[in-house]
């Protein structure tokens, strides 16, 4: 049984309710910034030009080694400068409205946002997937997507905005405070997480969105999180998922230099058109000559290409064979993973033998290709089924799924 955690509710048995986000306020958020933009924001509040280098040091340890998310415990800061940044800046988190614990100790969160200008609250979701010696974080970057992947729950909710950078590094803030990841601090008790190391060692720009249509804030957050002074996830254990956007492919690979996984899921133009319609735009040879390409491509440094297994669709040998064919001369591993079912979704996840079938040709062919196991189905956190709350209720997919799910 999946466990559900209410932040905003007093329900008996809730987990007593994490510090909120303020509201919405004029006071710009230090989380995401470069250091020579925080720097900069500090000048402009009135901090002494030649003090502001070290204070963005000290910041950056508070906020990104630390983990603390008011200025009042920032203990080696003075107090008029505490109160000069509480005037000017914050450093707010997401409000968390709920949490969701799978029996296999996946955890998703719904995370609320404040609007921006006139729009209103956002919502979207960020999954925590434990495994043996590492803890992944499936983090969002637009709340809603524009693209209309067929097999995809989020393709379903319309593109609202694109998430600041502050929001994206907020997701990963409040994921490893509430893992308990930050020195000092507590992991819940009974939580699931790696036996060892760092309890979120990896970053998967894999949740809701196109980060690649959100590339200049994408950028951003991650050059924060790579920070080797602050959060310091190696860019080895940064992946950003694309569907194929193909233009910005090598921009990405020269200015982020994280790992890469393409969103694949079929091998022939007239199935990817309908699967990932974006294909339509960038064919599939289109994308394969980038991935080619791709800066820092080598055996230690591969592309990942999802593909989700549909039944009677693309999951045939035939299929796998032109997936080897496809990927010849790409150093790539292929993730292969079982579809997860979603509310009116018009497809059927393979049968497991097809599956195994399908990955011993890919694997003979010299491909590491992993059965992705299924995660945290049971809270709706499996990949492709990330949807804010609010649209989910409003379009009554919850009951719907959980009925999918308990069969
Ligand atoms: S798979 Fe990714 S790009 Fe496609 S609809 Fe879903 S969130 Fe958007």
């Amino acid at each position: 049984m999946s466990v559900s955690i209410d932040l905003t509710s007093s329900a008996p048995g809730a987990r007593p309710a994490a510090p909120v986000a303020a509201p919405a306020s004029a006071r710009r958020s230090l989380l995401g910034l470069s250091r020579e933009e925080m720097g900069a924001a500090l000048v402009e509040a009135g901090i002494p030009p030649k003090q502001a280098k070290m204070r963005v040091q000290q910041l950056w340890h508070w906020l990104y080694v630390r983990g603390v998310r008011d200025f009042e415990e920032m203990r080696n800061v003075s107090k008029d400068l505490r109160a000069t940044l509480d005037q000017h800046f914050e450093i707010a988190r997401p409000e968390i409205v709920e949490e969701q614990i799978s029996v296999d100790g996946t955890r998703k969160w719904l995370f609320r946002f404040p609007p921006r200008g006139a729009g209103r609250p956002v919502e979207i979701e960020t999954v925590y997937i434990p495994e043996e010696g590492r803890g992944t974080l499936c983090v969002s970057s637009q709340v809603g997507c524009t693209l209309t992947c067929t097999f995809c729950h989020t393709g379903t909710q319309r593109l609202v905005r694109n998430l600041e950078p502050s929001e994206i590094v907020g997701q990963v803030l409040t994921a490893r405070e509430r893992l308990g990841d930050f020195p000092d601090a507590a992991t819940p008790q009974g939580a699931i997480v790696p036996s060892e190391g760092r309890l979120v060692s990896n970053v998967v720009m894999m949740g809701m969105g196109e980060p690649l249509y959100n590339y200049d804030n994408v950028k951003a957050a991650l050059a924060v999180v790579s920070d080797g002074d602050g959060l310091a996830l190696s860019r080895r254990r940064i992946t950003l998922s694309t569907s194929g956007v193909v233009p910005m492919i090598p921009k990405t690979g020269d200015e982020m230099g994280v790992m890469l996984a393409i969103s694949l899921h079929a091998v022939t133009d007239e199935l990817r058109d309908v699967l990932v319609p974006i294909n339509k735009k960038y064919p599939i040879r289109q994308l394969m000559d980038a991935c080619r390409a791709y800066p820092g491509l080598s055996n230690a440094k591969r592309i990942t290409f999802e593909y989700v297994m549909l039944k009677g669709v693309n999951d045939s040998l035939a299929d796998a064979r032109e997936l080897v064919r496809l990927l010849k001369g790409i150093p790539a591993k292929i993730n292969l993973i079982p579809f997860n079912p979603w509310p009116g979704s018009p497809y059927e996840c393979s049968d497991w033998d097809q599956i195994e079938r399908f990955a011993d040709l890919v694997n003979q062919a010299g491909y590491a290709s992993p059965i992705r196991t299924p995660r945290g189905r049971d809270i709706f956190a499996a990949c492709g089924q990330l949807k804010s709350e609010s649209e989910r209720m409003k379009r009554g997919d919850r009951l719907a799924l959980e009925a999918a799910v308990a069969v």
